[in-house]
Parts: structure tokens; sequence; C-alpha cells
């Protein structure tokens, strides 16, 4: 490849041509002058001037103008008496010009290059033949400029060119680029100065075969290589760019992107020549696995950890959308991650219904107030059951007045039944399943309040003690003691109504709140509870264990000031009971105090 650089620009101005050719006008014709005046018509200029120096006299314009248009050689013998010439300035700027002659001087394309003129203070007759000698000498001139105005022209494309180079060049050497240019037919491959040094080599450490290129391609990465170019020059593609790892001077590889392009072929469409590029994308391959690398980090994390991460939006219309859901939405929600994303009305069918207003209002409320939305709520996923899921989102609000949540939603089922089973063995009597007293004094604290807000509302408290247990226990052991204390508890909560509560108060002491019960009410329940007890022993080893049992009975009054008020009154009736021979009920009235 012949560098522009090299390329010489021929010797321009031939100055001492014109001049000689100028001068021998002048000789011939015998007068004071000559001149060729040049340039374009904006900005003439005196090209060469021979004789009497006359730029003083006669300014260019004067002289340039009116023979532009003339088509051969005009010749005035006397100025003075010419009336072509009686409006021009000229007369009046150079007095002492007497003859003229002017002839321009003309490209082959007919455009004027410049004025041959001669001038004379004497009036001057110009024969015949030295009108031809000068007509030729005049497109002698004419050539001589042509060829000055091609030179000149030719030079300004070269330094164009020889820019564009410069500048290609540097963006090449900028971007990592290198050249190469390869004769198909011969094998033969040149490499450009960058491609030897994208790779660590010096000019002459690289071969010009084909077959060594190949060597420095990665082994892995070669098949695919030649498969490209290949298809290329079989004109099965426009041009070819394949990615592929090129080994460098050191032994390294560097990641470079090859492209590559057919320039010449001969009449039966083999290739003879093509040309193409090597870059390095080292760089860019390192950014790319590095941002591949955190992407599949993130959608592995998001993926694997149980439960589902997920981004929501909120539009300033109000229609809402996830943009984001892990795969965790398939156990979360018993939806893929595209279902949830193209329809979140689905949703809907999935949140238990007794929870959706809650889930709809929570996010309201931190979509408003930009607060971290948190919610604990039940999924019903179909042919699974009931699920409770704790979802977590911190909101923000965007430019456009959408919010968008980030967040997570966890599976916390198993959570949720350990919680309900720690809350029942806080409550329930281990023994007898029944309430124990903590908890049985809780709902009598809420019977006691609903008595005295609700006017006409009453309510009962009853308390049974088993009587002679000690006898029980003393006599078939402790756990047929237990087995009497279950027993009576099974009586009690067949007995009992769904507003009605039982609790075992300690040892074999019982209560129980009867609501929206009177007094008389309430003795019939505690008779039907004694009949009960009476009619069904405990049988135990084939053998009847009868059981009885003392009841007091006493209302639960508005102005009682604690619960524990109505619970010692029906203490007292139960101790009546007692002291008035067991197995019996006593109410506790008023009237008694
Ligand atoms: P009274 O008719 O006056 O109520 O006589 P009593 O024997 O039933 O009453 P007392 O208070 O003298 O005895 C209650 C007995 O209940 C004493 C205790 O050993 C027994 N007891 C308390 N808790 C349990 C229990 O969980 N299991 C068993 N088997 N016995 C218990
Ligand atoms: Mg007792
Ligand atoms: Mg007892």
């Amino acid at each position: 490849m012949q560098s522009l650089s090299s390329i010489r620009a021929p010797e321009s101005a031939n100055d001492e041509l014109f001049d000689g050719l100028v001068r021998l006008a002048r000789q011939h014709v015998g007068v004071m002058s000559a001149l060729v005046i040049a340039g374009a018509e904006d900005q003439p200029r005196i090209r060469t001037c021979v004789g009497a120096a006359l730029e003083h006299a006669v300014s260019l314009g004067h002289l340039e103008a009116p023979w532009r248009c003339t088509d051969a050689l005009l010749v005035v013998p006397d100025v003075q008496c010419d009336e072509r010439l009686r409006d021009l300035d000229l007369l009046a700027a150079a007095p002492h010009i007497r003859f003229l002659l002017a002839c321009p001087l003309r490209a082959p394309a007919g455009e004027v290059l410049g004025i041959l003129y001669l001038l004379h203070d004497q009036p001057r007759e110009l024969n015949m033949a030295q009108q031809q000698t000068l007509h030729e000498l005049a497109q002698l001139a004419a050539q001589l400029l042509a060829r000055e105005a091609a030179d000149a022209d030719w030079q300004q494309q070269v330094d164009l060119l020889r820019e564009n180079e410069r500048r290609m060049a540097l963006a090449i050497t900028g971007s990592g680029t290198g050249i190469w240019d390869r004769n198909v037919a011969t094998g033969e491959i040149h490499y450009s100065s960058g491609w030897k040094a994208l790779l660590g080599y010096a000019e002459h450490e690289v071969g010009n075969r084909i077959e060594e290129s190949y060597t420095r391609v990665h082994p892995a990465d070669l098949t695919y290589v030649q498969a490209s170019i290949q298809a290329h020059l079989e004109q099965h593609t426009e041009a070819y760019e394949v990615e592929h790892r090129l080994q460098c001077r050191d032994g390294s590889y560097k990641w470079v992107c090859s492209r590559g392009k057919v320039v010449e072929r001969d009449v039966a469409g083999q290739p003879l020549r093509m040309i193409g590029t090597t870059t390095d994308i080292s760089a860019m391959r390192a950014l790319s696995e590095q941002a591949q690398q955190t992407a599949s980090l993130m959608t592995d994390l998001t993926n694997e950890i149980p439960g589902m991460a997920f981004q929501y939006q909120r539009l300033a219309d109000g229609r809402s959308c996830f943009t984001y859901a892990s795969g965790g939405v398939r156990t979360i929600y018993g939806l893929s991650p595209e279902q949830l994303l193209a329809n979140p009305d689905l949703l809907h069918e999935i949140i238990h219904p007794e929870d959706w207003a809650l889930y709809l209002s929570s996010l309201a409320i931190s979509a408003t107030n930009l607060t971290p939305w948190h919610l604990e709520y039940r999924v019903q996923l179909p042919q699974q059951g009931t699920f409770w899921r704790q979802g977590d989102a911190c909101p923000r609000q965007l430019e456009d007045g959408s919010v968008l949540w980030h967040g997570f939603i966890a599976d916390i089922t198993e959570h949720k039944l350990i919680e309900a089973e720690l809350q029942e063995f806080a409550t329930t009597d281990f023994l007898t399943q029944l309430c124990n007293r903590r908890s049985f004094m809780l709902q009598l604290e809420t019977e006691l309040s609903r008595v005295q807000r609700t006017a006409g509302h009453c309510a009962t408290l009853l308390m049974f003690d088993l009587d002679h247990f000690k006898d029980i226990n003393d006599r078939w052991g402790h756990f047929v003691g237990d087995q009497a204390l279950r027993h009576f508890a099974a009586i009690l909560r067949a007995q009992l109504r769904k507003t009605d509560a039982a609790g075992r108060m300690g040892g074999e002491e019982f209560a129980v709140l009867l609501s929206d019960t009177d007094i008389a009410q309430a003795m019939s329940f505690g008779e039907r509870i004694r009949s009960e007890l009476a009619r069904t022993p405990l049988v135990h080893a084939g053998e009847q264990i009868p059981l009885a049992v003392s009841v007091g009975i006493a209302a639960i009054n508005a102005g009682d000031p604690t619960p524990e008020a109505a619970l010692s009154r029906s203490d007292i009736a139960l101790y009546r009971a007692k002291r008035s021979g067991r197995n019996r009920i006593e109410c506790h009235s008023e009237a008694a105090h």
C-alpha cells in the first residue's frame, strides 16, 4: 500500500516559463508593457508583468472587467479614438495609454482564467501575422494557467486526503483498531503497524502468511472464525464480523472483534482481495462479563432465597402493576412471574377475601404517606389451601408522580401456626382443654364491659366445685382423679353455646360464663350439668365412680368494678352450697346481703 503522504505534488507555478512567454509577446509587438491578470473576477491579481510597471498607474479593476467576455483578441490601435472605450474609467485613470490589446486566457472548458494585456503609450497597428502570433502565445499562456489551476486543485485534494488520512489514523489508533489487507488468491496478508502494536508485536515480528495468522486465533474460536470468513468468501454474507481471542506476543489472549469484507473479485466471483479491521474489545468484554455476573448473581439471589422479591408500581392515574417478580412468586402466589406481570388483578382471586380490603388499604396508606408497607395476610392457593404471607416493601415517589415499591413477600404460615399454638398454650388448660384461669378472667372482663355498655344485657357466672374430690384421688389414685376432671370438663363443654365460656379455675374448680342469661336460666344450666354428671358416672376398670358437684351462681352486675367482684359472689354462693350439704346449686342474691 502506497501511503498518501509519500505522493508529492508536482512543481506548481512555472514562473520563468510564464515570464518568458509574456516577454516574448511584448518584444514581438514592441510595446511598453505586457502583463497577465489572473484569478477569479472578484480577486484579480497580476500574474506577470514585464516592461514599464503599470500597476501604479492602472488599477486592476480598470483593466480587468471589460474584456472577460471577449472571445478572441481585442486590438485597440488608439484608445482615445475608439468608440468602444469611451465610457471606460481607464481613459481617465491612465490618460497616457494609447494602444491596448486584450486577450482572455480560457481554460479548455471555456472559463476565463486570466487576461493578457499589451499596452503602449503610442497608437499602434498590428498586422495579421503579429495578431496570429499573439493569439498563439495567448493560447500557450492559457494552457499554462489551466495547468496551474489543475495543479492547485490537485494539491488541494491531496491536502484534503492527507488530512483525512491523518484523522483516520488518529481515530483508528485511538480506538484500539488495527487494519489488514489480504490477498486471497496468494494467501498473503499485510497488517498495519497499529494492528501489530495491538497485540504487542514490533513491525518486523509478524509474518505475512494467512496460515500464520490463524495460529494466533484461540483454538476454541478457530472453527467459527474460519466458518464466518468462509461464508463471506462464498458470498453468503455482505461482510463478516466475529468476536474471538487472539494471542498476543507475550502469549496471553486478547478479545477482539474482527471485521472484514472482500473488495475485489474476479469475473467468476472468486475473491481476490479482502480488507478489514481488528478491534481490541477486551475491556468492553470484561465489563460486560462483569455486568453479566452481577445480573446473574441478582437473579440467583432473588430466585433462590425463599420468598418473592418484587418491584411494584402505582401510576399517578391509580393503575398499578408489578414491574418485577422473582421466581418465588410460584410458591408465594402459585403464579409464574410472567402471569403476575401481565395481570396484577389475578391477586384478587388469590388473596383471602377477608384480607383483600386490608391488602388494598395498606398499600394505599403506604403510597400516600410514603411509609414502609408491612402486612400479614392470607392467600388461598388452588388445591393447596390457605397460607399466611408477610409483605414488606419500601415506597419511593418518582418524578412522574407514580410510586415504586421494592419489597419482599415471605411465607409465614409455619410461624403463624406456632404462634397460634403458643396462643392456645397460653390460654388453655392442658388437662381439660378448657380455658385457663387467666384467659377465662379476660373473657369475664369483656363480658362485664358488655353488660356495662348495653342496657338490658345480662350475664351470669357459675362456679363448680367437685364434691369430695380428694376422696377420689385417695381411693382411685391421681390418674383417675385427672380422668374425672376431664370427664366433668367434657360434660360442661357439651352444654355450652358458642357465646358461653368455660374455664378451669384451679384444682377441681370450674367456672362458666353464660352470656345473655339470667339467674333462672343459669340455674337450669347448673341443674343440667349436675344431673348430667349424676347420670354419667366415670367408668374406670369396669367400675363406676360416682361424681357430684356443687354450684354457686351470681349475676354479673353493671355496677361491678372488676370481674373479680362477680367471681367472689359466685364463690360465696358456692360456699353456701357446700355448707348446705353439697351436690346442689346456690344463687347469690343481693337480698342475701
Ligand atoms: P369438697 O367437697 O369440700 O370440695 O372436698 P374436696 O375434697 O373436693 O376438696 P379439697 O379442697 O379438700 O380437695 C381438693 C383436691 O383436689 C385436693 C387435690 O389433691 C386435688 N386436686 C387438685 N388438682 C388436682 C389435679 O390436677 N388432679 C388430681 N387428680 N387431683 C387434683
Ligand atoms: Mg375445691
Ligand atoms: Mg371439691
